[in-house]
């Protein structure tokens, strides 16, 4: 059996290896290193891929959450809702704003926010809401724009660990999650569900307005070369990691397949365990499988990591303190209790998730968590 891995980004890109190696080598000959033509490129696939009317390519997922934000004309002090159950990069840049992050629940079955929270949570200084798709499954969007309309709220997705998934909504359309908000974002970290050999990111919109803002904020508040018309930052997509992207993106839905097809076969081997809660899907989303994320009960989950690694089979725990608990939001003031949300940080725990895992693996993790619940 070949070695199990997290995720295996090497494997994935000796299947592609030809193609890869000769579009960048097409990047170094062009010297084009920045916006070249297949930054233009990438934009273009992705932007009729999501569905949305804008697209505007940045250096990374936390930028993208930044510039939205920047683009938002957000006071200090207004109150920006998320969860906490996700990575810091969503919380953190509201906080780095001097916007106020306001913490609120997920739901136990989807992991995303919770919509009696996000109701709960309003005030007249909220501003915007920044639903996370965690683990690849969509948040409740129907109710999120419903609220947000509601209350004249700003919506951003953090689409960083769903793209591709589908969202039905209740009247049947379906969309592309990351193109339902005012603005949705995303991530082509490596380990990403279409990750590049870099960093990089990208913002989707759409409205012109916010495109064209969200652009010039990327890019030094300029739109005519040295003419600055708002304070911006430097956040690019290079030339390489577009060459890259450009190819990936075409294997993204046959990517998707591969996760779901691993899921499957993890689904089949616990669903009817009572120690272990597998991923739940809603009707209004397709699951794309960032994360496989179990849910234990009664299963000291410490002992099984330990005797995981023992057999060779990484897991990991994502994430290990949620955003409310973490110590650089101590100076916000007022502890935050989010009892639903440590009881999952408590009983979470995500296996080895990726586009090569074939059937061997997949039974050797399987009976290996299987015999350590059972003993
Ligand atoms: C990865 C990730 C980000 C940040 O993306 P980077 O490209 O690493 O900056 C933001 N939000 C979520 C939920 C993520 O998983």
């Amino acid at each position: 059996m070949r070695p199990i891995q997290m995720v295996d980004t090497k494997n994935q890109y000796l299947k592609i290896k030809t193609e890869v190696d000769s579009a960048i080598h097409e990047v170094l000959d062009s010297a084009a290193y920045i916006n070249g033509k297949p930054v233009q490129d990438f934009t273009q696939s992705l932007n009729q891929y999501i569905g949305a009317k804008y697209t505007v390519t940045c250096a990374n997922g936390t930028d993208a959450l930044q510039i939205a934000m920047m683009a938002l004309d957000l006071q200090p002090g207004d109150e920006v809702i998320t969860p906490s159950f996700t990575y810091i990069a969503t919380t953190e840049v509201v906080a780095l704003l001097r916007l106020k992050p306001v913490f609120v629940e997920v739901d136990t079955q989807t992991f995303c926010m919770d919509i009696d929270a996000l109701k709960k949570a309003i005030t007249p200084k909220t501003k915007a809401i920044v639903p996370v798709h965690l683990y690849g499954h969509a948040a409740n969007m129907d109710a999120i724009m419903q609220v947000a309309a509601a209350h004249n709220l700003y919506v951003i997705e953090d689409n960083a660990q769903a793209i591709g998934a589908n969202y039905t909504f209740s009247d049947g359309t379906v969309k592309k999650t990351g193109s339902i908000g005012h603005i949705g974002c995303t991530s082509f970290y490596p380990s990403k569900n279409l990750g590049a050999y870099g960093d990089g990111g990208a913002i989707f919109t759409n409205d012109e307005a916010l495109a064209t803002k969200m652009k010039m904020i990327a890019n030094h508040g300029q739109q005519k070369r040295y003419y600055h018309e708002m304070v911006g930052c430097n956040s690019r997509l290079d030339s390489i990691q577009a060459a890259v992207l450009n190819i990936k993106l075409q294997h993204l839905d046959s990517y998707i397949l591969a996760r779901q097809s691993a899921a499957d076969f993890y689904n089949k081997a616990f669903a009817q365990h009572p120690a272990i809660a597998v991923p739940h899907v809603a009707d209004y989303s397709s699951h794309v499988y960032h994360q496989y994320t179990l849910i234990l009960s009664g299963v000291n989950r410490d002992a099984l990591s330990a005797y995981l690694a023992e057999k060779k089979i990484p897991s990991m725990i994502y994430y290990p303190v949620p955003g409310h608990k973490q110590a650089m939001f101590a100076s916000l003031g007022t502890p935050v209790h989010l009892a639903t949300t440590d009881w999952l940080t408590e009983r979470v725990i995500s296996l080895p998730m990726h586009t090569e895992l074939d059937a061997d693996q997949l039974s050797y993790i399987t009976e290996n968590v299987l015999a350590f619940i059972n003993q």
